[in-house]
Parts: C-alpha cells; sequence; structure tokens
C-alpha cells in the first residue's frame, strides 16, 4: 500500500468508533458505549438501530452477507453466512439486517465439540453479539463477532470464559485500587500476541500427504543444512516472502489490526508477525483473524503458510508470546512508576503475579498443552515444561532483598526511588531479557512463551486473568484483616510475605538445562511433560473451586473442556497415526520396492555378464533389510493405533496413545527416514527438507 494510503485506509474495513459515532444518532450512541464500556444491558431499541447503521456501512462496503463469527472449542473461528436479502413478494428484494439478527444467532452448530455439554437431541447453541469487539468485513461478509453458549446457557466456546475472566480481574484489581486511593473507570487486560509460522512452496505441500492432512511432516531425514549458520534469524527477506508480508500487512490493516514487527525467525522458512498490543480479548480475536488472513494471502503467493508447532524435526518449531499487562484506564500498572506510592502498587501488583502463577502453575501448564505443542516444550527450543517466573537484573535484587529484609546492593544503572523508607530503589531495566523462561517480566509486561502458535491464546488468558484476581482479592482481604494498622506497613508486608512463600517459583537461569529439571524437582515445581499428564490438572476438584468462585467457568464447563482437550488429543495423534500408515503402504514401500527391485535386476544381468556388482548387491540388502524393518514397524502401529482406537475413556485413550502409539510412530519414522537416506532421489516420493526448506 503506497505510503498515503496507509492511513487512509486503515481500518476501513472495521466498524469502528468514529464510524458509529457519524451513523448512530447520539442518545443511541451514548447508549451503546454504556453497554461497550461499562456493560450495562442493551436494549432491542438499541439492537435495532446498531444493525441498520452496521448494514448501511456493510452495503456501502461491498458486503451482501453477514456471519455470527464465533470460536468453538476447536479454538478457530467459525462462520456461517447469511445474506441480507429480504424478498418483498413483487420479484424484488430489500437489504435488511435486524437488531434480533445482529444480537443472537442460532447456528446449526450440533458438530462442534462441546466436551458432552450437548447431547445430540438438544444440540441447539447460540451466538451472541460481543459489543466490545467491533464488527469487520471479510470477503464480502459483515463478520460479528460473538460469543457461543448452549441452550442452557453453558459457555461453549473460548471467548466467554475469556470475557468472563476478564470480568473478574476488573472487578478485584479495582478493590485493590481502591485501598491505593485510585478508582479508575475501566481495569483491563492488555495482550501483544506475537506470532511464528513457516512458509513453504504450495507444491511442496501439496506433494506431502502428513502437511496436508495433520499441519506437520510425520517423516523427513535430517537435512543437510539445518539452522546451525543462523543466518535465518533477522535475515533479509526473500522477494516472494516479502511480498506476501506486504500484502499481509495491508490486509491487517484495513481490519484495523495494527500489525508492527515482521522478520525472519530461527528457522529457515519461519517468520514471525508481532502487532501493537490491544485490549485483552480484542488481541486475541485479532490474532486469529491474523492467522486466518495469513493462510489465505500465502495462497496468493504460491505458499502455504504452517503454523502447527513443530512442522518440521530438526529445526525449531512454532510458538506465540503472549505479552500480557493490566491497565487502570490508560495506565500500565506494571509500569513502576516514580512516585513511591505507584512503586508500592507496582510491587503489591508484581507480587500478585508471582503468587498467581506460582498457585496455578499446573493450570497454567495446561492451558497450553497440546498434541503439536508436546514437541516443542523442554525441546530446547521453548521454555521447559516447568512453570517458572524470571524477574530480570532489576527486580531479582529487589526482591531478594525484600524476603531477607535487607536494603539491596547499590546498583549503578538509572534507578528510580521509591521514596518509602521501608522500601528499596526499584531499577528501571528493560533490557535484560532471558529467552528460556516461561514466564518473563520484561520491563513493564510479562511474556508467557510456553502458547503454541496455532493456539487460541483465550485459554491461558483466562487462567492467567483468573488467578491474579484471586490475588487482588486476597490483597484485599489481608489489608481489611490488618484495618488498624498503617496501610504502607500492611502493603509491604503483604509484598515480602508474598515473595517469600512464593520463592520457589523465581528462577533467572538457563531454563533448558538438565539442572533445572534436577531443581525444579527439588523445589516442587509441577513438570508436566506431555498433554495427558498436563490435562488431569484441569479437573482437579480445588482448580474447580477456583473457577466456580470467580464465575468464569462451573464444573460442567470444566469438565466439558477437560473432555474435549482430552478428546482432540487423541484424535489428532489417530490422524497422524492412520496418516503415518497411509503414507507407508502407498508411497513409501512401494517406492523403495521399486528402487530395490531395479538395483536387484542390474545385479542379475550384470552377473549374466560375469560382472559381480558388489555395491548394488551391499545396498539391494540394505533395501530389503529397511523395507523389512518398514513392514513390521508399520503392521506394528496399526496395531496399536487400533488398541488406543478401542478405549473410551478419553484419559485412557490419551495415556495410551503417549504410552504405546507415539513410540510407534517413531519407530516407524526412524525406519523410514533411514531408508531415505540411500533411496535414489528420482524414487523417493515426496519432497526431502533439503527441498521444503531450501529450495525457495
Ligand atoms: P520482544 O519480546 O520480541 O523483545 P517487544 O518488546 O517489542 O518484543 O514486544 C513484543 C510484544 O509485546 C509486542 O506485540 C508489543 O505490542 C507487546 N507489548 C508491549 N507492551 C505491552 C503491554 N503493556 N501489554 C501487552 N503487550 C505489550
Ligand atoms: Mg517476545
Amino acid at each position: 500500500m503506497a505510503t498515503d494510503k496507509v492511513s487512509e485506509e486503515y481500518g476501513s474495513l472495521l466498524f469502528t468508533d468514529k464510524d458509529m459515532q457519524e451513523r448512530l444518532p447520539k442518545p443511541t450512541y451514548k447508549k451503546l458505549m454504556q453497554v461497550i464500556k461499562e456493560g450495562a444491558p442493551l436494549d432491542i431499541d438499541i439492537a435495532n438501530e446498531v444493525a441498520h447503521a452496521m448494514k448501511e456501512w456493510a452495503l456501502e462496503k461491498g458486503a451482501t452477507h453477514y456471519t455470527h463469527w464465533f470460536q468453538p472449542l476447536t479454538g478457530i473461528t467459525s462462520e456461517k453466512h447469511d445474506s441480507f436479502i429480504s424478498p418483498k413478494g413483487d420479484g424484488s428484494v430489500l437489504m435488511t439486517f435486524s437488531g434480533k439478527e445482529l444480537v443472537q444467532g442460532e447456528p446449526d452448530a450440533s458438530s462442534f465439540p462441546s466436551g458432552g455439554l450437548r447431547a445430540t437431541f438438544e444440540a441447539r447453541g447460540y451466538t451472541v453479539w460481543d459489543p466490545t469487539s467491533p464488527a469487520f468485513i471479510k470477503d464480502e461478509v459483515l463478520c460479528i463477532p460473538t460469543a457461543f453458549i448452549s441452550y442452557t446457557g453453558e459457555a461453549l466456546d473460548k471467548k466467554t470464559p475469556l470475557l468472563r475472566s476478564e470480568v473478574a480481574l476488573e472487578k478485584q484489581a479495582k478493590r485493590l485500587l481502591a485501598l491505593f486511593g485510585q478508582k479508575p473507570h475501566r481495569v483491563y487486560t492488555t495482550i501483544g500476541p506475537e506470532q511464528e509460522y513457516f512458509l513453504i512452496k504450495e507444491e511442496d505441500y501439496q506433494a506431502r500427504p502428513d502437511l496436508i492432512l495433520t499441519g506437520r511432516t510425520l517423516f523427513g531425514c535430517e537435512p543437510a543444512k539445518g539452522q546451525e549458520l543462523e543466518e535465518h534469524y533477522f535475515g533479509a527477506i526473500r522477494p516472494t516472502v516479502n511480498e506476501f508480508m506486504k500484502e499481509l500487512d495491508d490486509e491487517l490493516w484495513k481490519l484495523g489490526i495494527p500489525a508492527k514487527t515482521k522478520h525472519n525467525e530461527v528457522a529457515p522458512c519461519q517468520h514471525e508477525l508481532a502487532p501493537i498490543f490491544e485490549r485483552g480479548s480484542l488481541a486475541i480475536d485479532d490474532n486469529l483473524l491474523t492467522m486466518e488472513k495469513m493462510k489465505l494471502i500465502a495462497s496468493h503467493h504460491g505458499l502455504v503458510c504452517l503454523q502447527h508447532e513443530k512442522p518440521f524435526d530438526y529445526v525449531n518449531g512454532s510458538g506465540k508470546h503472549n505479552n500480557w499487562s493490566l491497565c487502570a484506564d490508560n495506565k500500565n500498572l506494571l509500569e513502576p512508576g516514580d512516585d513511591p506510592q505507584d512503586n508500592l502498587q507496582f510491587l503489591v501488583f508484581l507480587a500478585c503475579l508471582v503468587a498467581a502463577v506460582d498457585d496455578h502453575a499446573d493450570l497454567l501448564r495446561m492451558s497450553v498443552a497440546s498434541a503439536g505443542n508436546d514437541h516443542r516444550l523442554g525441546a530446547n527450543e521453548a521454555p521447559p515444561a516447568i512453570i517458572s517466573v524470571f524477574l530480570g537484573d532489576a527486580l531479582t535484587p529487589i526482591v531478594e532483598a525484600l524476603v531477607k529484609k535487607e536494603q539491596p546492593e547499590a546498583h549503578d544503572r538509572e534507578s528510580i526511588d521509591l521514596g518509602v523508607p521501608q522500601l528499596p530503589e526499584v531499577l528501571r531495566d528493560n533490557t535484560d531479557r532471558n529467552r528460556t523462561s516461561p514466564f518473563a517480566f520484561t520491563g513493564n509486561k510479562f511474556e508467557f512463551r510456553m502458547c503454541g502458535s496455532q493456539q487460541n491464546l483465550s485459554d491461558p488468558n483466562v487462567i492467567l486473568n483468573t488467578a491474579v484476581a484471586e490475588q487482588c482479592e486476597r490483597f484485599v482481604d489481608y489489608v481489611a484483616d490488618r484495618a488498624d494498622e498503617d496501610f504502607t506497613t500492611v502493603a509491604m508486608r503483604f509484598v515480602r510475605h508474598t515473595f517469600r512463600d512464593h520463592q520457589r517459583i523465581l528462577f533467572d537461569g538457563n531454563g533448558y538445562s538438565e539442572e533445572w529439571e534436577a531443581e525444579a524437582a527439588r523445589r516442587g515445581l509441577p513438570n508436566l511433560k506431555t498433554t495427558p499428564d498436563a490435562l488431569p490438572a484441569l479437573v482437579k476438584p480445588e482448580n474447580i473451586k477456583f473457577f466456580e468462585k470467580y464465575g468464569v467457568l462451573s464444573e460442567t464447563e470444566v469438565h466439558a473442556r477437560y473432555v474435549a482437550k482430552a478428546e482432540q488429543y487423541a484424535k489428532l495423534l489417530n490422524i497422524e497415526a492412520n496418516t503415518m500408515v497411509y503414507m507407508t503402504r502407498h508411497m513409501y514401500l512401494p517406492a523403495l520396492f521399486d528402487y530395490s527391485g531395479d538395483i536387484a535386476t542390474s545385479v542379475a544381468t550384470k552377473a549374466e555378464l560375469g560382472i559381480d556388482a558388489k555395491a548394488e548387491k551391499k545396498m539391494v540388502n540394505v533395501l530389503t533389510d529397511g523395507i523389512n524393518s518398514i513392514s513390521d514397524a508399520v503392521d506394528d502401529l496399526e496395531a496399536k493405533n487400533a488398541q488406543a482406537k478401542n478405549l473410551e475413556d478419553p484419559q485412557a485413550a490419551d495415556d495410551c496413545y503417549r504410552d504405546v502409539v507415539i513410540p510407534a510412530m517413531t519407530a516407524l519414522r526412524t525406519a523410514v527416514d533411514d531408508m531415505e537416506k540411500v533411496c535414489g532421489h528420482d524414487y523417493w516420493p515426496v519432497p526431502s527438507y533439503n527441498k521444503m526448506l531450501f529450495y525457495v
């Protein structure tokens, strides 16, 4: 897009606040703002007027349809398009859109995963307008962000619990802030999701059933070259990729998505996009839209965008960093301030966060568990499966000193005077980074780095928001119990005791090291290495109580999510196992039969001529042994997958996939990859890692 066009086109496909202000009568606009900003109930007259304005705007932009855009438990977005047409009876049509259609939809949605929440006979689900996320136009369709709930009011989606957790956090954070004499209008989270992805050639993708069916390569021997030269990270962007990125920026900007940073990542063909942070649930909506646009726009450039956590072995996989902070009106509450009370308040929030992460480390780990992410976490390219918090060079000495009741050593960097006698100085230091930490304080926000690239970020943020809400409430109660003492003294004691009690979660060292694993075990930190290990945390009685207490999820909703996640893991692995069997029987074995057969023929022909073809004979033997190993391994995988598939209990099935099927998949992959190393290039039925990662 030309420079002068950027500001003109920015947000042109988004029904913005400005559009509403221009198109709605003043009183209607005011009432709508009360709904959006203060959570006031929405009446149907207002909805009718908003619907009308929205439709007129959408028609001007060329839209013919509308859809309720929602996020079922698959995590990806769903939509069903309805046109605006309404027959007049004389053969012509009107374009109509009512308040009722805006506010509520009833997708015939019996086929979404519900974890047993909806028996099919009462399969009705409703979508309900989320006025806090603006409507937008995508492919001539007016998209209305919605929550998705059942007939009986249970949340069937990822968004509803997120919105509920935001409400809980806002309520408790306001109570905390009130003790500091602050009465902000709104308290909300801000999120900036850094999205990693791969781009490969469409022709390579089309030639690989594993990529098409599972999003990752299930086979492939080690490429001659990997990422060891460290030349791709921040390297010059290839022209085709650059064209893709430019079109992506243009499209995102039109949708009002503040795409900011783009660069090459560590692995060959890997890239990253980071937007400017936005209000929590909106940032997640925008991330989902970004992911969708990435896939679509890649196809315009002969590319395919892979968002799987581990598309290729031997090189890094893709994650998504969830940068998170808390804002009161426009003030970042995780920014250490200049005045002493601000800094005390900052330390209280910091302590709350540390305690929140420690108390709910198992749930945070659970929230990022998936079959795909199991390949990354703990694999020296992503944080380990152990949750810990990194505070950095500036804050660590302060926290240590607070716990020991000492003054920290003087630091020669810029310092912020806390001014309160009991308080040490807080040093401003935004430079320290510990890339191996799952949960790092980065100056004025926390960065949760365990999230998977294809993940909907609602799950981790639900846990984070609710856990912080709980801690804010604990502070309020703590102060109330000591009402006759001086507030500053009490608050400082809360901070000190909280850091003391949760010191075990703080870790500034190398999270990739084996020593840390041993040390974390000594500290009693959970190390839940796989999805089947991590998921049961969701349904622990104390965790169900935690969700219920803050009105985020009911016991039924929690169970449904557990079942849906457990089933999804088993289903994905079943598809992977099936795909491996299919590729082995239909592609690899036939190719190896051909290749070994051709060499054997050559051996026989040469023998007739009295030539002893030593090397070829040796190769026939190698190939025959390899074929036999593959044949045994594929039979074994098929049998073990059948065994797992027969298990009805989702946890038993998941455990069986982890313990029985995955090792059989690994054995088959090894057998096939060994043969890829020796098979003739023209015979090998799929593109190699060398080609996919480097011939671009
Ligand atoms: P990196 O982590 O790679 O060093 P940056 O520090 O530039 O990158 O920030 C990464 C992301 O963090 C960006 O999306 C940015 O918008 C987001 N971010 C910055 N400040 C905040 C904040 N207060 N709340 C949430 N996200 C934030
Ligand atoms: Mg980052």
